[in-house]
């Protein structure tokens, strides 16, 4: 599609858009603050969550570790633990880490530059985008999914947004609307894409962008943005042991890079012996973002006394019991399987 490469055509747009922000911004918590460790968290959360879904978790996990100090020196068990409900255990792993490095690295002080923040743990381009020009009037956009969509349909790109280069494409094109005042007009395309340029039936009455946006006036609003491939997830097939005795069960933490890295599980494996001790199995399908899990507990009730005290002494297994699980983070469709046999 044809557009104006100078770029000195739009550039009234990114002031219209800050305007409309200005009267339209979503009261959220976090706009209150400057405090680049609460933007780092909340954008971070609301990568995954829903903003009103997520803003409880995002106030747990603050009043918990309210500062890069707090956080890096937590234990990572009891960071896990806050993160409980968020999914995507790897980002609360980074970030994590990423604590440590702001106070070994940077003596404790989070990073002011944009290429600076990019070297934290688990902080990409949008993130590191977001901070700097949030936190320290950086001019970078933080180009995500609404991004994408409202610059694809204002300037009718067809671009791809699965294609590898989409980010620095759409990156370019976010500067040619690029208002000085970056941080602002970073929070303002985020809430135009989410509260009006919304993925279906854009509220195009209310946009303030109407009058320029092409899609809008060819009519073509819904076949932006162009997306081709399409992520097949994949089929996994796991397999766990409830191993249990009077209300307490055997868990181990989970080690590999694999999906839930470092969460509690259940035992993928058992000797023949404790074989005998069967009692059932239940099937649990579970979805993740690429994978669709099928899950096979089986239920084993070790009713010898004996048994049970030599696995125990094994020092092989973590003890839980169902008074105390919510101590440790599980993966969902196991902590559920534990919930309901608490039921049973
Ligand atoms: S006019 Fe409609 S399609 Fe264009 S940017 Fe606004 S909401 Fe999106």
């Amino acid at each position: 599609m044809e557009k104006n490469n100078s770029g000195s055509g739009f550039k009234h747009i990114g002031n219209t858009l800050l305007h409309w922000y200005k009267n339209n911004a979503r009261d959220l918590p976090f706009r209150q603050t400057k405090d680049p460790y609460k933007i780092w968290i909340c954008e971070i959360v609301f990568q995954q969550t829903r903003i009103n879904q997520g803003l409880n978790h995002y106030n747990n996990f603050i009043r918990r570790f309210p500062d890069v100090k707090t956080l890096a020196e937590a234990d990572e068990d009891e960071v896990l633990l806050h993160w409980k409900g968020l999914g995507y255990y790897s980002r609360a792993i980074n970030i994590h880490k990423a604590a440590k490095q702001i106070m070994t690295d940077y003596h404790g002080s989070f990073p002011s530059e944009y290429e600076e923040i990019l070297k934290l743990k688990g902080v990409g381009k949008y993130t590191a985008a977001a901070i700097s020009s949030i936190c320290f009037n950086g001019k970078m956009p933080a180009v995500d999914g609404n991004f994408y969509r409202v610059l694809s349909r204002f300037f009718a790109d067809d671009f791809d947004i699965s294609n590898s280069r989409a980010f620095n494409y759409f990156s370019e094109l976010a500067t040619l609307i690029m208002p000085e005042n970056v941080g602002d007009f970073n929070q303002a395309m985020m809430d135009l894409g989410s509260e009006i340029c919304k993925p279906k039936s854009p509220l195009c009455e209310e946009c303030p962008l109407q009058e320029n946006c092409l899609a809008f006036s060819l009519q073509k609003t819904s076949y932006f943005p162009v997306k081709t491939k399409k992520v097949k997830a994949e089929d996994l097939q796991l397999t766990y042991y409830f191993v249990h005795r009077n209300g307490q069960f055997l868990i181990q933490q989970r080690k590999d890079d694999f999906i839930w890295k470092k969460l509690f599980e259940f035992l993928p494996e058992i000797s023949e012996e404790l074989k005998q001790f069967i009692k059932g199995v239940k099937n649990v399908n579970h979805k993740l973002t690429h994978k669709n899990l099928s899950i096979e507990i089986f239920d084993v009730e070790i009713t010898s006394d004996a048994i049970w005290k030599v696995l125990i002494a094994s020092n092989q297994y973590i003890i839980s019991d169902f008074k105390n699980f919510h101590e440790k983070s599980f993966p969902k469709p196991l902590e559920n399987y534990i919930q309901n046999s608490l039921k049973d």
